[in-house]
This record gives structure tokens, sequence and C-alpha cells, in this order.
């Protein structure tokens, strides 16, 4: 078997080890930019059953919806997909909802926003008064975003119970956002009942497998998944850092024993999760940061 996956994957703490290192013994384990280059490493081992490690929002779930659907279409029989694609709305409810969280505002991540467009947010405003600014990736972009956030508090809009979805990333995202590929995902996915997230749980319908239709390039339906419960390792926060409960550096193996290159917990392996972030930018003063909040 030939298992390929995203990069960011690859350094992913598993039950024992992680792909990088089950490649260093021996498994034929290779990183692709997109799950489209998996077929052709399909087409070329015709021997070997090729399957695609697939994870990501619905930034990412588009792509492996094309991927399977060309397989389907040339058939591609030695091609499989093990999707623990996920949904963005179940784990912001989840948050939000969970009581503790101390998030007051949400920048939208402009790439998932350019898929389910910005309407997917509006329940955050008009069920939990939370603002919402939908936002590009650019410096100016996160700053005007900040700034456009801000306003909705100091303009007094969010304590009269007024807050809205703002669009900051309009010259790519529109408020259906991709219909093409919502209805790609519509027929080549199923949400599941529940799915289990590091470091928040079992969160109901926030992930998608496979639709029946698909089910020749289901990897769940063609192998024996042994469904282990991979936990989250004791020192790490990370549930506290997703819903802001602590800063990153708060947590006791920051910076020492999780790192990038040793990272212990999900939100330290990729660039873009919090702890990588804070550990790769996080030169902010940080007594003015804690100091510096939205309620002050
Ligand atoms: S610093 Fe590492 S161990 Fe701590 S919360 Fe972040 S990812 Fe988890």
């Amino acid at each position: 078997m030939i298992l390929t996956t995203f990069g960011d994957m690859m350094r992913v703490p598993g039950s024992q080890e992680s792909l990088l290192q089950v490649r260093a013994a021996g498994a034929d384990v290779r990183f692709v930019y997109s799950p489209l280059d998996a077929l052709p490493i399909a087409r070329d081992n015709p021997d070997k059953q090729v399957v695609f490690f697939a994870v990501g929002f619905e930034t990412t779930a588009p792509s492996t919806a094309v991927t399977l659907e060309r397989a389907r279409v040339e058939g591609v029989a030695n091609f499989s997909v093990f999707s623990n694609h996920v949904t963005t709305e179940p784990p912001l409810r989840a948050i939000v909802n969970g009581g503790e969280t101390e998030i007051d505002a949400f920048i939208g991540p402009g790439h998932v926003a350019s898929v389910v467009g910005t309407h997917a947010f509006d329940f955050l405003a008009e069920e939990f008064n939370r603002p919402v600014v939908v936002t590009g990736f650019e410096p100016l972009d996160v700053l005007q975003a900040v700034a456009m956030l801000l306003e909705q508090f100091t303009s007094g809009e969010v304590a009269a119970g007024r807050a809205t979805v703002q669009n900051q990333y309009a010259r790519v995202v529109r408020p259906d956002g991709n219909i093409v590929a919502q209805k790609l995902m519509d027929r080549v996915f199923r949400t599941r009942d529940t799915f289990e997230w590091r470091g928040l749980g079992w969160i109901d319908h926030s992930g998608l497998g496979i639709a029946p239709e698909y089910a020749a390039w289901d990897a769940e339906a063609t192998f024996t998944v042994p469904g282990v419960r991979v936990a989250d390792p004791p020192a790490c926060e990370c549930g506290s850092v997703l819903t802001g409960r602590i800063k990153p550096w708060q947590c006791r193996v920051f910076g020492t024993a999780c790192t990038p290159t040793t990272p212990i917990g999900t939100c330290m392996v990729s660039p873009e999760g919090a702890c990588a972030a804070y550990y790769n930018f996080g030169r902010l003063d940080r007594d003015t940061a804690n100091a510096v909040t939205i309620r002050d």
C-alpha cells in the first residue's frame, strides 16, 4: 500500500508514531500538494492500493471531491480516500456553546468562506451576538479586519445586540460562496453522525464521510479501519487554546517540549495552528498582549 497525504499530516503525533517516523521505518508514505496528485501515483503502481488520507475543512474538501469524481470517471480501481474532512459550523457552535469560551469576536477564514460564503457565519452574529469579519491573508487584510471588529464594539453595536458578519475579503468571497464546489461536496460526501476532534472531543454532524455512490473509492469500505482513538497527550492544552481560555504560551510545554519541529499537540503542527503561529511570530510583549483585550 502507498499512503498519500498533505505535508502537514506527516508530523502529526499518532497513537504511537507520526507518519514521518513510519516512513523512516520503511512504509511507503508520500506527501502530495493536491489529492489529484495521488491519482498518477495509483496509475503508476497498478499492483498497489493507493490511499489518500484526506483532512481539512471546506477549503480542501472540494479538491478531494474532484479527485473522487475523477477516479470514478476514469475508473481508477486501486485508489481510495480515507475521509477525515470536517465542516466549520459544528465546531464553532460547540466552542461558542461551551459556556467557558473567552472568544468575543471571530476573524472568519477567507479560504473557507470562499467556498461556504459569508452567510455560513451568520449564526454567530444572529444567535450568539458575536461579530465576524471574513478576512483575507495579507497583513493589511488582517489589520483591517481587526479594525472592523473593534468598530463593532466601539460603536456600541455589539452592546446593543446587533453584531454583524462583515466581508473584508470581498475581492474573493461572495455571500453564497462557491455554489459549484458546494454541489460537488453534497454529491460526494455525507455528513457523519458524530466525529471526534483532538482538543474538542466528539462533535455531532461535524465530519464528512464518503457517499455510498462512491463506496468503491472509500477506504473505510475497502479496508478494515480499526477506529483507534488517540487521546490528547496529558500535557497538551489545545482545547483551552482553541476555546480562548489560555494563550498558547500559558501551556506548560509551549516552546520547550512542544515546538514546531517536535509538536506534542495538533495546534503546533501546521503553521496555521495557534501554537505554531505564536511560536513563530509571537514577538509581542506578553504582558502587553495580556492587558489588551476587547473588554478593556
Ligand atoms: S503548546 Fe503544544 S502541547 Fe501546549 S497546547 Fe499547544 S500544541 Fe498542545
